[in-house]
């Protein structure tokens, strides 16, 4: 198992000891991340467990296969690291979890947007300074805004039902349209949902066709001082372009949960060092700005569900 962390492990081992097959399996955790340097680790293992900043490329899949390894398990949605083709070529079982407690991700997507749109960042900052100033803070009622929801799949729905529960009008755009949005608002194209949000949400994957969705372009549609949010992948936005818009305060504010460069950042043997990005130092000079690591799906619920679906993943190599 790659790139472990000690929450993985305690999730892990919990729902090993659940299942069936637990007799036939046993756990042997890495900290490192999985790349065709630490691949000799699993000489001796049958499958693999990874993680989204593991690199399954075509020739760590082919050393695998020579390693011995019949199985990649991977504790994520996406499997956009995992040669697919070199893998099917080896006759490799691969599997994903993919889906997850929709709702961690929709709550947090919440949390941040309420955070950024009242201000409690910076509060929290200046009482702890002593400081009971409202100066600066003056928030927005979310009740009676318009939400727009860049794609509509289990986290977009589910982000649309609780805004709705906060009365907020629910506009969404997606190319695939769902009868469960459905159920709390309407579909419109991308050019004419953005002038109308007060609160725009990215909920779509990343792919050729979503990179940089919300470019110079499509940040001149938003209504001026709109906030928009993103808890889906990091290089949906230009963050160049986003950093022009809250230079020149046509964007109200961002709150990101995931960051472009979060890759190099975040998933290191040496997540507790300081970490130097232009970029990312840059955005965080602006007040409207809250970024945090990719913690979205990281509740107690989510976690467990990750682990029990790995490990039953796992069970249905072991029966073949
Ligand atoms: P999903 O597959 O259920 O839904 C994705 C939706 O996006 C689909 O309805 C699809 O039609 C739509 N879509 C595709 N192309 C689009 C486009 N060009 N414009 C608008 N919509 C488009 O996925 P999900 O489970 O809802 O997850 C959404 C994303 O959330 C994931 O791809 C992942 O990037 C991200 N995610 C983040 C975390 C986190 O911790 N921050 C955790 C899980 C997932």
């Amino acid at each position: 198992v790659f790139s472990t962390k000690g929450y993985d492990r305690t999730f892990l081992t919990a729902a090993l000891k659940a299942l069936p097959e637990s007799d036939k399996m046993e756990l042997i955790f890495h900290k490192c991340a999985l790349d065709i340097d630490s691949a000799d680790l699993t000489k001796g293992s049958g499958a693999v467990c990874v993680f989204v900043n593991d690199n399954v490329g075509k020739d760590v899949v082919q050393k695998l296969h020579d390693n011995g390894v019949e199985a990649i398990l991977l504790r994520c949605a996406g499997f956009n690291n995992v040669c697919l083709t070199q893998a099917e070529t080896c006759g490799m079982f691969v599997a994903n979890v993919p889906s997850y407690s929709p709702e961690a991700v929709a709550e947090f997507a919440l949390s941040l947007l309420q955070t950024l749109n009242r201000n409690t960042h910076r509060a929290y900052n200046r009482v702890r300074e002593g400081n009971f100033n409202l100066e600066g803070l003056l928030g927005r009622t979310i009740n009676g805004k318009t939400v727009g929801v860049i794609g509509t799949g289990r986290i977009g729905v589910a982000f649309a039902r609780i805004m709705s529960g906060f009365g907020c009008k629910i506009l969404a755009y997606d190319p695939f349209q769902s009868s469960e949005f459905e159920k709390y608002g309407e579909y419109l194209t991308l050019e004419e949902l953005l002038p109308q949000c007060d609160f725009v949400s990215l909920h779509c994957p990343l792919m050729d066709s979503t990179r940089q969705i919300i470019n110079k372009n499509t940040l001149k549609l938003m209504k001026r001082g709109a906030m928009l949010v993103n808890t889906s992948r990091g290089a949906l936005i230009d963050t160049d372009q986003v950093i022009k818009s809250l230079k020149d305060r046509t964007l109200g504010g961002l709150a990101l949960d995931v960051y472009e460069g979060e890759g190099e950042l975040f998933y290191n043997d040496h997540s507790d060092d300081i970490i130097q990005d232009d970029q990312l130092m840059r955005l965080m000079t602006f007040p409207n700005v809250i970024v945090c690591g990719h913690q979205a799906f990281f509740t107690e619920e989510a976690l467990g569900e990750i682990a029990d679906a790995t490990l039953e993943n796992a069970g249905d190599y072991v029966k073949g």
